[in-house]
């Protein structure tokens, strides 16, 4: 190998200040203080083996991130819990937050593709008897395929092939003469999850994406998959962590190049070589966590390239793109109007909006999606012309009050480097089928976690915690199996 190892024992620092260089000597070392690499180290401290997480960001949190802009607290990332997200919840037990209701009072806007504007309660639109029918056809065609496929492993379906060579959006048409009951259905999964078109990703992908959620029922149930927020914000978990973790989480320091030997045949890890070399440190270590979307995995070179595999399948995920809509109000004014503030328009720029007050606050909070398509052409306006679009759509349906917030601030997950997307990785046509058997594979010592990997969880903060405890566990039980004397 062309890299020294310097197995020194000891931490070591050169340098000066803010350059200050650490050396360090870890068992494992971790890429990404998101929810999910900052739960494998402490599954894997828990289990008595030293860890280093390097970050590239100067904060924790990754894709959840809780700031005050304009003297309110907004979540610019993910915040919602759904009562399915049982691993995310039993950690938030353990760290000590707690969670509270979102406000749902009242009744819900329907905005038709005929732009009728209808209030309405229950789970279910407002749309013609025809439309229902085909809505609720498409639903159980789709609840029936996510409990027979599963999210474990939907690739090794005998279905999947058949599946994930169509696009969601055709494979609508092909099941629904209704387009309406198409939009409607086809919002659930592409603009309000996976944020890319309909035509972008194929029916398995929306298979999967509704099998990690329980059922594609539950994704078209607002009550339970946006049920719950975290006080505080959801970035508490990783706040939380990070602080249990001390310093063995280094920020600003993206990881550039990941040096790594093979153990020899018959050694299986023991004998695993890492050198992680980032802008602040070099750890060396025995096992290494790519705890980062997919998309960037290629910002790190390894060193030798990992397999024709993976340099294949890594280039067939990719992230969408949504923005998230903040506007603070003085006071939440729909209520007063009897309205919930949910509202939805498959047609509209703004697609859902939900109350987003936060836990305590006299004021009223609205948050709003723009997703994929309608998302570019967002930011091929001005600032202020994007702002009046935007508020424009939310005023259509819960009138002109909502024209005029005290705060307004949109998630722009496209631009953060460390990032690049918004919310999580999916796979391009027939991606999935072709690739997903080998996603979790690892390649010698270095291992994949991160919730665009999660079968249940997938794209949320519970999946990447389910990640973060199967890697550990993966990973304390290859060093367990090396620390057995050898027969
Ligand atoms: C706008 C938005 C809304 C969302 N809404 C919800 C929601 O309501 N509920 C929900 O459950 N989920 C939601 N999500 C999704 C959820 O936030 C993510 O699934 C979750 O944060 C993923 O965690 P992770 O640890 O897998 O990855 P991330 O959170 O992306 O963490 C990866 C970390 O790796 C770091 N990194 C990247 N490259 C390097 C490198 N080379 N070196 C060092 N560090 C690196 C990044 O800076 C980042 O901190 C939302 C996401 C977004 C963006």
């Amino acid at each position: 190998m062309a890299f020294i190892y310097s197995f020194t024992g000891r931490p070591t620092e050169h340098g000066h200040g803010k350059d200050i260089m650490l050396n360090l000597d870890r068992d494992v070392v971790i890429v990404g203080a998101g929810p999910s690499g900052l739960t494998a180290a402490r599954e894997l401290k828990k289990a008595g083996l030293t860890v280093a997480v390097l970050e590239a960001r100067d904060r924790v949190g990754g894709r959840t991130w809780t700031d005050t802009i304009d003297g309110a607290m907004l979540e610019i990332g993910g915040q919602w819990v759904s009562p399915d997200q049982t691993v995310l919840m039993e950690t938030l037990e353990e760290l000590g937050l707690e969670m509270y209701s979102r406000y749902r009072e009242g009744e819900s806007i329907y905005i038709g593709a005929d732009r009728k504007h209808t209030r309405y309660t229950g789970a279910s639109f407002p749309v013609s008897e025809s439309t229902a029918v085909e809505m609720d056809k498409l639903t159980a065609i789709l609840d029936g395929l996510a409990a027979e496929i599963g999210a474990e492993e939907p690739w090794a379906h005998p279905k999947a092939r058949e599946l994930d060579t169509i696009s969601f959006h055709h494979w609508l048409r092909q099941n629904s003469p209704d387009e309406e009951a198409c939009n409607n259905i086809g919002l659930f999964i592409a603009g309000g999850m996976l944020t890319k078109p309909a035509h972008a990703f194929s029916a398995l992908q929306a298979v999967l994406m509704a099998a990690s959620a329980g059922s594609f029922s539950n994704l078209t149930d607002e009550d339970f998959i946006l049920d719950k927020r975290v006080i505080g914000g959801m970035q508490q978990v990783s706040l939380r962590i990070a602080a249990e973790l001390g310093d063995d989480v280094v920020l600003s320091s993206p990881v550039r190049t990941i040096n790594w030997e093979e153990a020899a045949p018959g050694d299986e890890t023991a004998g695993h070589r890492v050198s992680v070399e980032s802008d602040r440190a070099t750890v060396n270590a025995r096992f290494v966590i790519m705890a980062v979307p997919p998309n960037l995995y290629s910002r790190v070179s390894f060193n030798p390239p990992l397999p024709r595999r993976q340099h294949q399948m890594h280039q067939h995920q990719s992230l969408g793109l949504v923005i998230k809509v903040h506007a603070v109000y003085e006071t939440p004014f729909w209520r007063e109007n009897g309205l919930s503030g949910t509202c939805f328009g498959a047609g509209s720029l703004v697609q859902e909006v939900y109350d987003n007050t936060n836990h305590g606050d006299a004021r009223g909070t609205l948050v709003g999606f723009v997703s994929d398509e309608k998302a570019d052409a967002m930011f091929e306006l001005s600032e202020e012309d994007r702002k009046a679009a935007i508020l424009d759509s939310i005023a259509e349906y819960l009138g002109d009050e909502a024209k005029n917030p005290s705060v307004f601030y949109l998630s722009d997950w496209g631009s953060e480097e460390w990032t690049r997307g918004a919310y999580a990785a999916s796979y391009d046509l027939g991606g999935l089928s072709r690739y997903g058997k080998d996603q979790h594979t690892a390649v010698g010592p270095i291992y994949w976690s991160s919730s665009d990997l999660a079968a249940e969880g997938y794209q949320h903060v519970d999946g990447a915690v389910r990640m973060g405890k199967k890697t550990a566990a993966r990973i304390i039980a290859a060093n367990d199996r090396a620390a057995q004397p050898v027969a």
